[in-house]
């Protein structure tokens, strides 16, 4: 893997896919032991989880049904917490086992905004899965289910995350050069 650049900006290699597939794996072990003989819904958050979505869905063996939500935060830099539903929530969660399916959880404001949404559908009931989460930062009152790879408070592109647009086609994932 070598040094990528978008918009003028250096990002080395952090995770490879490799490590990646290992992580997903596991987490789609832990969904087909926890929902064995179930069904469920992911429920993925764009644009970022697409390629964690795909993955993960593959590997899955209990009956999964699949829709998506699209977020945008307010304010343009780092999570605000106020978020805008650009694509919303729709029935199709309700009284439904929903998984959530995100690429990365930082301060977990988003998440949040998202928990309370969900709620108002009455599932019959709410977990969340996140390929990358930031432990030093996130500050949410609920435990997150299934994590793939805890990391530093560094930011990160590649595998369906982008800097200002550019990076999510990266099968691997890349960190900002210091
Ligand atoms: P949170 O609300 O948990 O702080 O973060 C929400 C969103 O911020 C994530 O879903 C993601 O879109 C973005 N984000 C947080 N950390 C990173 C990062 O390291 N890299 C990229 N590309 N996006 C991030
Ligand atoms: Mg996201």
């Amino acid at each position: 893997m070598e040094v990528v650049k978008l918009h003028k900006k250096e990002f080395v290699p952090f995770l490879s896919s490799e490590l990646i597939q290992n992580a997903i794996e596991a987490i789609a072990d832990q969904i087909n032991k926890d929902f064995a003989g179930k069904e469920v819904i992911i429920l993925g958050v764009l644009d970022g989880a697409f390629m964690m979505v795909s993955d993960l869905m593959k590997r899955l063996k209990v009956n999964a049904e699949l829709t998506f939500v699209k977020l945008k935060s307010y304010h343009g830099d780092r999570s605000s917490g106020s978020v805008n539903e650009v694509l919303p929530l729709t029935e199709v969660i309700r009284k439904k086992h929903v998984i959530v399916v995100e690429d990365i959880i930082d301060t977990g404001l988003t998440l949040a905004f998202l928990r309370e949404r969900i709620m108002q559908f009455n599932p019959s009931s709410l977990s969340i899965a996140t390929l990358l989460l930031k432990p030093e930062v996130f500050q949410d009152k609920y435990p997150v289910e299934y994590i793939g790879i805890e990391i530093a408070n560094k930011f990160v592109v590649g595998y369906g995350m982008d800097y200002d647009g550019l990076g999510r086609q990266l099968p691997d994932i890349y960190v900002a050069k210091e």
